[in-house]
């Protein structure tokens, strides 16, 4: 029956292993099979090769392998970004990105289609919410990448998922965190030791849940603004999630696992980019093993704020950087043009 076939992607390389000891057969075929999904990176059962058919019979009755289809691709100008909508099976679509560096891959990756945490400046939360990702169509967005890789000429491989796609993945604890599970795991992708990043809206819950749980991914917090009035103007979800609770799930995370964090600052212009601005999100988070990543807004349709000029952005890292000796990044602006950059990912068209 076609829908209680397991997604084989969705299995943790113990569950696979449990999964073919339930059918009778050897933890040979398992770490087999593996090999195939995550070295191979095979998309459908005929790419998987020499399996003994009693296997190859079993695999096709009560499993698949949820390779989403690329319903549209596009490349930046800059030749480092790549978009693409991926179709999921119920129709949803949703976007990953491929960002390359000289042989090296980031795959930004979403955790929901849409996004209901509804953030004024972000083309994702602008758009709604539609659905939760399974942690299945969260691997499977990796896998593409990593394919994707191997066949170009570069010759580079997948060396970082970044959790800074469509969605909120805290609103998706679950299945995003046995979705890096999977992905860590150093017989597949291996994307261990500090190569996953997970962006969150500052979902108090969950950042606890992460600290309590020692995920080892990092964390970065989208800041935006250092009082609870700004902040809530801009993240609604501010409302709910105040911001002294949130410092206060910060400070928890860096003491429990020992890591440090990383704040995300959109810098829109004459709305939070001044020295004030900078200084007062030095006293916030003085004291933490913190670094800020600042964004040049990108342009989304439903907002109106522009993107701080380039000195506005300097004089910002160097407040945070002399007065209170954290450390700052200004993100590159990559993939504008096909507006794949940071908050501007959405699927506008109805799928047909
Ligand atoms: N939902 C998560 C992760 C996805 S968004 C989160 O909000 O953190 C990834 C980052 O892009 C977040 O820091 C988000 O605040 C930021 N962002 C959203 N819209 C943006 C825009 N228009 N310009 C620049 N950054 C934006
Ligand atoms: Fe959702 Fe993040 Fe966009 Fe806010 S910035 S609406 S949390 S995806």
């Amino acid at each position: 029956m076609k829908h209680a076939q397991k997604d084989l992607y969705s299995l943790t390389r113990p569950e696979l292993g449990a999964l073919l000891e339930s059918w009778g057969l050897s933890p040979v075929h398992a770490a087999r099979i593996w090999n195939l999904l995550y070295l191979g990176l095979a998309g459908s059962l005929s790419e998987m090769g020499d399996l003994p058919p009693r296997v190859r019979l079993r695999l096709a009755a009560e499993t698949r392998i949820g390779a989403l289809p690329v319903s549209r691709e596009t490349d930046s100008s800059d030749g480092y970004t790549r978009k693409y909508l991926l179709s999921l099976p119920d129709g949803e679509r949703i976007e990953t990105v491929l960002m390359r560096f000289t042989g090296r891959a980031t795959a930004c990756v979403s955790s929901q289609a849409g996004c209901a945490m509804g953030c004024v400046f972000c083309a994702t939360g602008q758009m709604g919410y539609r659905r939760h990702l399974s942690e299945a169509e969260i691997v499977s967005q990796a896998v593409h990448i990593a394919r994707v890789m191997r066949s170009s000429r570069e010759h580079g491989r997948l060396r970082n998922v970044v959790f800074m796609g469509m969605g909120e993945p805290l609103h998706n604890y679950d299945a995003v965190m046995r979705a890096s599970d999977i992905l860590r795991d150093p017989s597949g992708l291996s994307l261990g030791a500090g190569r996953i990043t997970l962006s969150t809206v500052g979902v108090v819950p969950g950042i606890r849940r992460m600290a309590d749980e020692a995920r080892p991914i990092h964390l970065a917090v989208s800041l935006h603004a250092a009082t609870q009035e700004e902040r809530a103007a801009l993240v609604p979800a501010a409302r709910k999630w105040p911001l002294d609770e949130l410092m206060d799930a910060c400070r928890h995370y860096c003491a429990s696992v020992g890591r440090r964090i990383f704040f995300e600052w959109a810098l829109i212009d004459g709305r939070n980019d001044t020295a004030e601005h900078a200084h007062a999100v030095g006293r916030l988070i003085r004291g933490m093993p913190a670094q800020v990543n600042l964004i040049p807004l990108n342009p989304t349709p439903g907002y109106g704020g522009a993107p701080s000029h380039g000195e506005a952005a300097r004089r910002f890292q160097r407040v945070l950087s002399e007065h209170y000796a954290i450390p700052s990044t200004v993100r590159q602006r990559r993939g504008i043009d096909i507006a794949a950059g940071c908050g501007q990912l959405a699927v506008t068209a109805r799928p047909g």
